[in-house]
């Protein structure tokens, strides 16, 4: 294969197993907690269950059935009758029990598929299976990593979190389709509300990746079972994020079309994607699924799950919160896109968009709100005991207490540095805009104190009105309304 590929053209062909903590009360299996375990003393959160002890039992967490289902309706898969759990055996020290309990030949979920946008394009990228198991401890290297530390510790708190594996097929054609699914995916199960995307290692991914022949790809992209099979993939472990997914996968594309094109092959391999060093390294030939030894878990029944689906809602999801928001509010599509890629800026903005004008609370939530968190590097979940005055200051501008410049530039930024109120901070920094009798009063003087000003205005020249509207500004502090005092100043001077 690889002698005939080296003079080829070559497409890179990717697919993702993906898995995600789900935010459950307690563990999978047993009832220990799993509220921030990585701040708990180490081992505080365990049980016998959890800890592997002979003779313990696993009950399964009807909540991460539930969590599961919410995402199989999401990604429109097809949930079976009946679900099963198997013996994943494998030893490794953050694995008490010497096996994972995982789901083999009955996932939860099966053929789904996700829609989502890459540069313009729509891409719809289809999901194998989505399955339930359990995530293993954590190991703490000190003193180095896994090859040069002296010692390592061993962390139970998170064995026993509720994961879910969601594997797709080899649909993606280049590292920065990846990205943008697992931005989409992440953006869904942020709107279930299965998922708390801010927690450390809460998605964890593992990418395959091979080159296959450009022209083995069909026009609509599709690309032949025996090519895909025949084709020698890597497995890159230990990737955390969005960018790393990116990142990893582009410099395994470069190293695998180098040795291609030097008329090597690609070894059938696990590599390690080594953030650091934004390298991947060789870690062990590829286990196979004969390794595992998987089988079926006699400790736990079958599920019957055939009516969960109708059972368990799942609510508006963020692309058709995307159409309403443009047909519902008038907004534009950039604009809607960017208001419903978080569920929390959707709902503080549907809460402002209920009381003010539609267009002006895009403008405050979508442009200054979001705008000034992203500066400070924040997320509307670290402001959420400040939403009610944020909501106070749109209603001030809105009801002209304040001008939009001064509300943007000086109430908002003041009200996130010192934590003071809008009002407190207007009335501090004499914001307020000047009230009608204070601009009349300011007029009146105006005219009296520049008769120049005024006969050079009755004699045709408009330019001496300028003077006189500056002139009121600076009496009122800049806080009077240009506008106003224009009008204001020709009626005094006509009238
Ligand atoms: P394994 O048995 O090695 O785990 P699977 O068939 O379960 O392999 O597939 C694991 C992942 O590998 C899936 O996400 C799938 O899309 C991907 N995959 C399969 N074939 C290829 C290929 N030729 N190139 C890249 N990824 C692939
Ligand atoms: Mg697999
Ligand atoms: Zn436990």
């Amino acid at each position: 294969m690889s002698q005939t590929l080296q003079d080829r053209e070559l497409a890179a062909v990717i697919g993702l197993e993906v898995h995600v903590q789900l935010e459950t009360d307690t563990k999978i299996f047993c009832g220990c907690s799993t509220a921030a375990a990585e701040d708990e003393a180490p081992n505080s959160r365990t049980c016998p269950t959890c800890l592997g002890l002979p003779g313990a039992l696993p009950v399964l967490n009807e909540a991460a059935v539930e969590s599961a289902v919410k995402i199989g309706k999401a990604l429109d898969a097809e949930i079976p009758e009946e679900t099963t759990f198997h013996r994943k055996n494998y030893f490794y020290p953050d694995l008490p029990k010497g096996f994972q309990l995982t789901q083999y030949d009955a996932p939860i979920c099966a053929d789904g598929e996700l829609e989502l946008r890459v540069e313009g394009d729509r891409r719809t990228i289809s999901v194998r299976r989505a399955h339930l198991e359990e995530d293993p401890g954590s190991l703490q290297h000190e003193g180095g990593n896994i090859d040069t530390a002296d010692y390592t510790l061993i962390n139970y708190n998170r064995a026993g979190t509720p994961l879910m594996e969601i594997v797709t097929q080899p649909d993606f054609r280049s590292p920065a389709e990846t990205r943008a699914f697992l931005a989409k995916l992440e953006e869904v199960l942020e709107y279930l509300g299965v998922f708390d995307a801010t927690r450390d290692g809460s998605l964890r991914v593992d990418a395959n990746i091979s080159m296959v022949a450009a022209d083995d790809v069909a026009e609509d992209g599709t690309i032949s079972e025996e090519v895909l099979e025949s084709a020698n993939r890597t497995e890159v472990k230990n990737i955390s994020s969005h960018k790393a997914a990116e990142d990893a996968l582009a410099y395994e594309v470069t190293r695998q079309r180098n040795a291609v094109k030097r008329g090597r092959a690609v070894e059938q391999e696990t590599r390690h994607w080594d953030e650091s060093r934004g390298v991947t390294v060789s870690m062990r030939s590829k286990e196979e699924e004969k390794d595992y030894r998987y089988f079926r878990e006699a400790d736990l029944p079958p599920l019957q799950v055939a009516d969960w689906k109708e059972r368990i809602p799942i609510p508006e999801l963020p692309d058709a919160r995307r159409q309403r928001f443009q047909t519902e509010y008038g907004l534009s599509q950039e604009a809607a896109s960017k208001l419903t890629s978080r569920k929390s800026v959707a709902d503080l903005y549907e809460e402002v968009a209920e009381t003010f004008d539609p267009g002006l609370a895009a403008t405050w939530v979508a442009d200054n709100l979001i705008g000034e968190l992203n500066y400070r590097d924040m997320v509307v979940a670290d402001i959420t005991d400040r939403l009610d005055e944020f909501e106070e200051l749109v209603r001030l501008v809105a009801e002209d207490e304040v001008t939009t410049k001064n509300a943007e530039e000086i109430v908002f930024r003041r009200m996130l540095d010192e934590g003071e109120s809008p009002q407190e901070i207007i009335e501090a920094e004499g914001l307020g805009k000047a009230s009608g009798g204070e601009v009349e009063q300011a007029v009146a003087e105006a005219i009296e104190e520049n008769p120049e000003a005024v006969a050079d205005y009755e004699s045709g020249d408009d330019g001496a009105l300028n003077f006189l509207v500056g002139q009121v500004m600076q009496k009122t502090g800049g806080s009077a309304d240009p506008g106003q005092v224009n009008q204001l100043l020709r009626e005094e001077l006509e009238g």
